[in-house]
């Protein structure tokens, strides 16, 4: 099944129609599901498109503007006062409110750096000081043309074009500085109480690369100091734990350029995270009695158009490889590289009869699928191009769906624990009886009898649901699964979707008791999302610091001399053998710099020896993120490190 974790609204550059695109495209589909993905990718066209050239607001999106815009964009009138204050020659170009604070666009031939922004804050700070009212006046289109032109600024004169004609031409004026702009502001330069300027960067005009180079100055502005040193905060922690940077110091994956983009290569750390994922998952659906199967990463054409992916899809899925056959009267074969593995799963299904006995099936495969996403979004682990899930598909009968959905949604919550996931919501979406046959497969009896199941589980469960009407999947309704990170990150980590009628496309049958044949419904479910980023996303939520199952480096042993040297070998060698990734470090810098070198490597537990400690059989003992424990018997030490990996606790 699809993988649905992604960047979180509070990451970067996302937007609501961004995750609704993304999530669209990362969902099993169907024809209707497809074009529903296929019209979000023209939204979402037109506002890459906007990225380049903000679109002027109209006077409706303006009158419902929010406070804190209002208060931002307002800000964004006082550095542009600042600024000509400073550099009375400067053009100027346009400021509007961003998600993050505000940024106005400046032409000028003193290049802007950060260096700059603490002289244009003291200009900024005299100009709240002097508490100046906005007022608004307005002025006749040749009015303002030739107040622009008089002043130079030419891009004003230009920006008048894209007042509509019944608009008034509006300008709002601060003290000295006059700008053209619809609003709304707040009261007073006074009421800006709290910003930053934040970085400048190029910026074409109107976002054209055949226009001249701006300079942007990007700030943010807040209510008050605490909310605006609170969100410093979060940034600069955001910052700490974003998982390239760590990812790069603890050598965890890498991209290369002739490999390709969106294509993670996994160093040995790294590999090591994948593999214990994988082990876990293998654990745990071993138990839940999965079966696990194998598949290829190509597929011909013929069984995405089975499936529907074919045409609907297309545009997520890598071009096809054409082969021709030896025989020149055959057809050219058509060979797709796998975007999700229901296709194949459904396959295996079919690949032999099967009978009531067998149900429920659960097939599972850490598989690996090839989405084609724009050069353009790829972001670290977050959107990659190729991605290894861990899918399933459970195949059953409609008097097993309850209990089966029951497991799944057990082994989420189990998921959660083991990685300390404490803050989580659950969205539960349904059909909605009208659109039966259009937007829904037409099965209302299904619809409703899942539904309840599906209710009545997440109600038992406790675990908090929102449900939403009219927003299921074309095949049956779903559940969202958003986790947040420790730093409060918000990040939707899979789905759980029934299907009903993809089983059917693929004529998927079973025996039933009475010799007849019947179609299963489907669970698709994939807890862990995609190795790339559950990865991306385990590494900010844990900033690094993996628990001790987890941890690439799991132990380092470090003896204070020579006479040492022996003992901690003795000691490696045992935690060998029990499979623990334990290190030696024998260099001969002083043993408060391996202390701080191991810290830094992000190692989890380190374990001293000195002379002491070998002649009573001990070992001491310094935890990431606990310091110094003590000194404690071998024996003892080796058994809790055991069982805290074995339990995967801690
Ligand atoms: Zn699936
Ligand atoms: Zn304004």
């Amino acid at each position: 099944m699809a993988p649905t974790t992604r960047p979180s609204s509070s990451g970067p550059k996302t937007n609501r129609h961004e995750l609704l695109f993304a999530f669209a495209r990362q969902t099993p589909n169907l024809r209707p599901l497809c074009a529903a993905a296929k019209r979000l990718s023209a939204t979402h066209k037109r506002m890459e498109s906007a990225k380049h050239d903000v679109e002027r607001k109209t006077l409706e999106q303006r009158h419902q503007m929010s406070d804190l815009d209002r208060l931002r964009h307002s800000c964004a009138h006082v550095l542009a006062t600042a600024v000509l204050r400073l550099w009375p020659e400067a053009k100027l170009d346009i400021g509007p409110p961003t998600a993050e604070g505000f940024y106005y666009d400046f032409d000028l031939e003193h290049r802007f750096s950060p260096e700059d922004f603490e002289a244009i804050e003291a200009e900024m700070k005299k100009v709240t000081k002097e508490n100046q009212t906005f007022e608004r006046s307005t002025k006749t289109r040749d009015e303002a043309k030739a107040f622009f032109e008089e002043r130079g600024q030419s891009f004003k004169v230009e920006r008048l074009a894209d007042i509509p004609e019944d608009e008034e031409i509006s300008f709002y004026q601060n003290g000295e500085f006059v700008d053209l702009c619809a609003g709304p502001h707040v009261m007073r330069t006074g009421n800006v109480k709290a910003y930053k300027l934040l970085r400048v960067a190029a910026a074409y005009y109107r976002g054209n690369e055949k226009n001249p180079q701006l300079q942007r100055i990007y700030g943010t502005a807040f209510p008050n100091k605490t909310k605006l040193n609170e969100w410093l905060e979060a940034q600069e922690e955001a910052r700490k734990r974003d998982h390239r940077k760590i990812g790069r110091e603890m050598q965890l994956f890498a991209f290369d350029d002739d490999v390709g983009p969106g294509l993670p290569l996994w160093l040995p750390k790294g590999t090591v995270l994948i593999e214990e994922l994988e082990k876990l998952a293998k654990e745990t659906e071993f138990e839940a009695g999965y079966d696990r199967v194998r598949t290829p990463h190509l597929a011909r054409e013929s069984l995405y158009k089975i499936s529907g992916h074919l045409p609907y899809y297309a545009e997520s899925m890598f071009p096809p490889m054409e082969l021709k056959d030896d025989d020149p009267d055959k057809p050219t074969d058509r060979i797709y590289l796998k975007a999700m593995n229901c296709p194949h799963h459904h396959k295996i299904f079919s690949a032999v009869p099967r009978s009531y006995r067998e149900l429920p099936l659960r097939l599972a495969e850490y598989g690996t699928c090839y989405r084609y996403e724009r050069s353009g979004e790829l972001m670290g682990l977050m959107r990659v191009r190729s991605m290894q899930m861990n899918d399933a598909h459970i195949y059953c009968t409609p008097e097993q769906f309850a209990d089966e959905f029951r497991a799944v949604n057990e082994m989420y919550l189990k998921y959660f624990k083991i990685f300390g996931f404490e803050k989580f919501s659950m969205r539960f979406s349904t059909h909605s009886a009208e659109r039966l046959g259009d937007k829904y497969v037409g099965e209302p009896e299904l619809w409703l009898q899942t539904e309840d199941m599906v209710r009545k589980v997440l109600v038992e469960s406790g675990v908090d649901f929102v449900e939403v009407a009219d927003e299921a999947a074309f095949y049956g309704p779903k559940i969202d699964v958003q986790v947040y990170s420790i730093s409060g990150r918000e990040f939707t980590i899979a789905t759980n979707q029934v299907d009903f009628a993809v089983p059917k496309r693929f004529g998927l049958e079973f025996k039933t008791r009475d010799n007849t044949t019947e179609t299963p419904l489907c669970i698709h479910r994939a807890p862990l999302g995609t190795h790339e980023r559950f990865i991306g996303f385990l590494i900010e939520h844990y900033a690094g610091n993996f628990p001790l199952w987890l941890a690439p480096e799991q132990v380092r042993l470090l003896p204070f001399g020579d006479d040492q040297a022996d003992y901690a070998k003795s000691v490696v060698a045992e935690l060998r053998t029990h499979g623990v990734r334990v290190k030696l470090d024998t260099t001969s810098d002083k043993i408060g710099a391996r202390i701080r070198r191991a810290e830094t490597d992000r190692v989890h537990t380190i374990l001293l020896v000195g002379q002491r400690e070998q002649e009573v059989g001990n070992l001491a003992v310094r935890e990431h993120g606990k310091g110094d424990l003590g000194a404690k018997p071998r024996d003892e030490v080796i058994a809790n490190l055991l069982n805290k990996i074995k339990t995967r606790e801690g």
